[in-house]
């Protein structure tokens, strides 16, 4: 029953849903609108129930391998004096580059037929599946499809209706490009902030490239989110005029960058994510925003979910989506509480920002951080170790 699903978006979310599905013996198809996986990005967070789906998957002990083993975020004045450090570390969570977590995943959903360069045009959906065209391939039939295609999530916009309906704009954009890695310290995410901005340099521990990261805070800007040259202007003006040296080197670095990664902090709140035979998952359904260092892990826990959901209720689609929400929700709507994370990264006047470089300072973070995964642990309940119903 329902054994041919459609995924779009070969990113997290859809490939770890893809080898999955595959697993429980389900027949997924991946359509993915870019030539292959998407690469670029800096260090993603796996913790707790997302290192269980990864060891699962047989991929953790490389994920420890590839880990990017940053230190944590340095502060640093104009003259690029560090002033505060915050130690990031965790014995209980691995921080991997984008990219290489997006390759472990494409080797592993191998068992998947993939459509690159290619996407969803039309959803027609009925009793018995859905017909689904595309914008190359010829029009096929699928039991189900499932998005899991970002924030701009094309499936949901077919299926549920326009995205300003579910995007909630946090006042902030943000970019990731490559950057030379003789700007930053290694091992560490060194920031320089002015009032409502933020230039960086993320430094791994296994990469000779670094990555450049900008954010700064705005009303909503009317732009289109696929016009690479356009977030490139708006980039540009927003540091070209900045009193840190390695600001300079950043921005032409990541100007200069075809994989230049630009989008609004922003998140997705929905009341359901299906709506029939079409489902969806990772930020498609629940954007927490990079602001959360979660978006990883809900799209990791998530596809884990929602594949071991239609594969305990035999592939019915309708018991599987409900059950899947259900397990899925409290995890999302605690991560999407950014609380302080964005006032801290990017204080919005120079008085914020000196009570941040204090507040770094001490002791707090780490205690309160410390509080709250003994609270998690207390109350977790183990990820559900799912089998195919007969
Ligand atoms: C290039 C890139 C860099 C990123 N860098 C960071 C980062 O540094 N830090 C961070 O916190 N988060 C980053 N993110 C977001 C992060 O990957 C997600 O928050 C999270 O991991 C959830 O992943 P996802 O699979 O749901 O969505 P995403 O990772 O956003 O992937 C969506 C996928 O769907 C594809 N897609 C989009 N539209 C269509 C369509 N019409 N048809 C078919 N396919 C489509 C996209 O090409 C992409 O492969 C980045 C995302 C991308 C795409």
């Amino acid at each position: 029953m329902n054994e041919r699903i459609l995924i779009s978006g070969a990113s997290i979310a859809g490939l770890t849903l893809a080898h999955w599905l595959a697993r429980h013996g389900f027949r997924p198809t991946v359509v993915e609108r870019d030539p292959a996986p998407r690469a670029g990005g800096n260090g993603v967070d796996i913790r707790d129930d997302a290192v269980t789906v990864m060891e699962r998957m047989g991929l953790m002990s490389r994920a420890r391998e590839l880990a990017a083993d940053v230190h944590g975020m340095k502060f640093v004045d104009a003259a690029d004096r560090a002033v505060a450090r915050i130690d990031t570390r965790d014995a209980g969570s691995v921080e991997i580059m984008r990219g290489d977590l997006v390759a472990l995943l494409r080797e592993a959903a191998g068992d998947a037929e993939f459509l690159f360069g290619d996407s969803i045009r039309a959803l027609e959906q009925d009793d018995d599946g859905v017909t689904v065209s595309f914008e190359h391939a010829p029009a096929r039939r699928f039991d189900l499809v499932i998005g899991a295609d970002g924030m701009h999530s094309n499936v949901r916009r077919l299926a549920f209706g326009p995205e300003d309906g579910f995007i909630r704009h946090k006042d902030h954009y943000f970019a990731f490009a490559d950057a030379d890695a003789a700007l930053g310290e290694d091992r560490w995410v060194t920031m320089f902030n002015t009032p409502g901005k933020m230039a960086g340099i993320y430094r791994s521990g296994n990469h000779a490239q670094a990555k450049a990261y900008f954010v700064f805070r705005s009303a909503r800007l009317d732009y289109d989110h696929r016009d690479v040259a356009e977030h490139k202007r708006l980039v540009g003006e927003a540091f070209a005029d900045q009193p840190w040296a390695p600001a300079r080197g950043l921005l032409d670095a990541a100007l200069a960058d075809p994989g230049f990664y630009f989008d609004a902090l922003a998140q997705v709140h929905m009341d359901s994510w299906s709506n029939g035979r079409v489902a969806l998952a990772g930020d498609a359904a629940w954007c927490a925003s990079p602001a959360s260092g979660a978006g990883a892990e809900l799209a990791l826990v998530g596809a884990y979910r929602l594949a071991g959901e239609l594969a305990a209720a035999g592939g019915d689609h309708r018991v599987a989506f409900a059950r899947y929400d259900a397990a899925h929700r409290p995890l999302v709507d605690r991560k999407q509480q950014i609380g302080p994370n964005v006032r801290l990264m990017v204080p919005k006047t120079d008085g914020g920002r000196c009570v941040r470089d204090t507040l770094v300072r001490l002791p707090l973070l780490k205690t309160a951080e410390a509080v709250e995964r003994r609270l998690r642990a207390r109350t977790a309940r183990p990820l559900p170790n799912y089998h195919r119903a007969a």
